[in-house]
């Protein structure tokens, strides 16, 4: 089923409440869907699966961890082999420096890393590290919604602190949980995602995402989550 039948399904069970538009996400309502598809999109048919790409903020995190030890093992054993090598010690310093800055670019929303997210019958799987890695939920038991955060810098660090920042809010995150693992996708604008479902808990503010989708893919993964159960219209 197309992401734009689902949100036909969702309209004529619910015709008179608001339901996510599949392709611009405004909130429209259910007996109205049909009209709106035809006048502002051209009758959509859309052919979407539930498979959708935007840049995700977890391989930076790996690349951190993994750049940060090998340079902090070069450094060390260098330092510690009896002929130290300045060389290495400050490639080691500026190839760590370069991951915190690929890492800190991520975190305030630098699209670097390119992921995917698929949600079927059975679970979700976020695939992220240029294709390298993936998380799988192998069920989705719990859906938490909340405000998405990022810390962005200040701009009026004093002497004392140069690393000031401000946490501002970017959004929302629907996170899908599955035993102890979780997969927390972030839309800058989550729109009427509250109003429409049921089935999901409030989360708290939250600065770790793990993927960006936009605005009608986010509407996407909603209308494929009321299908599998996960979700329910309010
Ligand atoms: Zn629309």
């Amino acid at each position: 089923m197309t992401t734009v039948e689902r949100a036909r399904r969702l309209a004529s069970e619910r015709p008179d409440r608001p339901v996510p538009c599949p392709e611009c996400a405004a909130q429209v309502k259910g007996a109205n869907l049909e009209r709106h598809l035809a006048k502002t999109h051209d009758g959509a048919v859309g052919a979407h699966e539930a498979r959708w790409g935007g840049p995700e903020r977890v391989g930076s995190r790996w690349l951190l961890v993994l750049v940060l030890a090998a340079a902090t093992g070069a450094a060390v054993y260098t330092a510690t082999s009896g002929d130290p090598d300045d060389r290495i010690i400050l490639g080691a310093a500026a190839v760590a420096s370069l991951a915190i800055v690929v890492w800190g670019a991520v975190a305030w929303g630098v699209p670097l890393f390119p992921g995917r997210l698929r949600v079927d019958e059975s679970g979700a799987v976020l695939r992220h590290s240029f294709g390298l890695a993936r998380r799988r939920l192998s069920s989705i038991d719990k859906v938490v919604i909340g405000t998405a955060m990022e810390s962005r810098p200040s701009g009026n660090s004093g002497n004392d602190d140069s690393y000031a920042s401000v946490d501002v809010r970017v959004g929302g995150y629907l996170q899908m949980r599955g035993g102890r693992r979780q997969i927390t996708v972030h839309c800058p604008s989550a729109g009427g995602v509250r109003s429409t479902w049921a089935g999901w808990e409030q989360g708290k503010k939250r600065k770790r995402l793990d993927i960006t989708l936009d605005p009608r893919e986010f509407v996407a993964l909603q209308l494929a989550l009321w299908e599998r159960g996960t979700l329910s219209p309010r």
